[in-house]
């Protein structure tokens, strides 16, 4: 199928094709026909099969349509697109811009972390497409900045991680503030029960679209698994940096704790790094991709959900520093490597408690891991798991206190 076939005006395909795009992908393929025809979708994809342009397409087709019109009568927000994190935001903004680069339509993003006046200063002078994340949009709505009267499209993108990051209230909240009639786009990596019943709730009647089952690995990508004790990680790291891998490299921590500290071992063996995580500033998040896009520094140090449903593929290497106790988290988080052609190697590091997380993946993609055992931190294979102190003290038992629930800080 070419682009041409997919009944978009001449603008967005001028700027389809300045971007080089030969074909449409199978996501785009398969939901613009459908969300076209206004119907509701629901569509399982990861990061990188092109589900961006797969709504960003057919709604900056369905606005263009009627453009004129609609300015002179005052331009009102008519398509919202909610995502999870601010990355992900900005990128789905920098998307709607390129393709409507030759249409009068105009997109905005407001995300927290950056300062509210400037954003307040775009929405007045009117946008007809908005990106958010759900907190800051609830916010600027109570301000009374932005109305969500003339909303026809509704999109929520990586909905598996809006609710695994809590945002289930906020995002029913903004569903409830959008008209009742709209069209509802749901876009998701994975299909975890909660999403299904979300979906129950806020689509109508809706087409499922279903593109590459998270449990297949892409052909290109070697796999790796390193047997290693936990306190021997960070050498097993420093070994293969300096003897085996090389080029751009993505390492995936669990926690944002993992990941300042593996950073500043390597920044003090003079790697150039940088890191994403939830506690980091907006503007050095952005920073930080900045430079791992362009380059400048090839060691990106991140958590799962930092860096969910951002646009860094064609990696030479990914390494599970520590190993994802999702299985489907373990083939995101490769498939970042391997593409356009290219190999890329997968490395995993594990440790006597993540024994059972090798299980699941290999069982999830079918596949027994290539094993190297030739390294010099080998795990005894009778290695016990490490026992946390706090595990299985009186005090971890009982239920937590209402305070110290609040006081629960976002450890991603
Ligand atoms: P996404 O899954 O939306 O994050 O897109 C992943 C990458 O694929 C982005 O860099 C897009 O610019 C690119 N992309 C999207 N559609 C196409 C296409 N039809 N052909 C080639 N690249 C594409």
């Amino acid at each position: 199928m070419q682009f041409n076939e997919l009944h978009l005006n001449k603008p967005i395909l001028k700027a389809v094709s300045e971007k080089n795009y030969d074909t449409p992908t199978l996501v785009q393929e398969r939901s613009i026909p459908v969300i076209l025809a206004k119907r509701d979708v629901i569509v399982s994809a990861q990061t990188g099969t092109g589900k961006t342009a797969a709504f960003a397409l057919p709604i900056l087709q369905m606005l263009y349509d009627r453009q004129n019109a609609s300015v002179k009568k005052g331009r009102k927000i008519k398509s919202l697109i909610i995502s999870p994190t601010r990355e992900l935001a900005i990128q789905i903004e920098e998307n709607f811009k390129t393709y409507s680069k030759y249409t009068n339509l105009r997109t905005t993003v407001v995300y927290g972390g950056a300062s509210i006046e400037p954003q307040k200063d775009i929405l007045r002078k009117g946008v007809d497409i908005l990106i958010a994340t759900p907190g800051r949009l609830l916010d600027l709505h109570k301000q009374d900045e932005i109305n969500l009267d003339y909303i026809e499209t509704f999109v929520l993108d990586e909905a598996d991680l809006m609710l695994d990051m809590g945002f289930i209230d906020d995002v029913n909240k903004i569903e409830h503030l959008c008209p009742e009639k709209k069209q509802v786009l749901l876009f998701s990596a994975t299909m975890p029960h909660k999403v299904v019943e979300l979906s129950k709730t806020m689509l109508n009647n809706p087409e499922r679209i279903e593109i590459s089952p998270t449990s297949s690995v892409a052909k290109d990508v070697s796999q790796v698994l390193y047997y290693v004790p936990k306190p021997k990680k960070i050498e097993l790291c420093l070994h293969l940096l300096r003897n085996s891998i090389k080029g751009s490299i993505l390492i995936f921590r669990r926690t944002k704790y993992g990941v300042d500290k593996l950073e500043q071992t390597l920044l003090s063996n003079n790697y150039k790094v940088v890191t994403l995580h939830g506690d980091k500033s907006q503007s050095l998040r952005q920073e930080a991709l900045k430079q791992f896009k362009n380059n400048e520094v090839n060691i990106l140090i991140a958590t799962d959900v930092a860096a969910r449903g951002i646009d860094i593929n064609d990696l030479d290497a990914v390494i599970n520093f520590d190993l994802p106790n999702v299985p489907e988290t373990y083939v995101h988080r490769i498939g970042r490597t391997g593409r356009a052609g290219k190999i890329g190697t997968a490395y995993s590091f594990c440790s006597a408690d993540e024994k059972l997380y090798v299980a699941a993946i290999q069982k999830l993609i079918n596949t027994q891991i290539t094993i190297e055992e030739d390294h010099p931190y080998p795990l005894d294979p009778k290695a016990k798991p490490e026992v946390h102190k706090k595990q299985g003290s009186k005090y971890r038992k009982g239920r937590k206190s209402e305070a110290s629930k609040k006081k629960k800080k976002r450890w991603y």
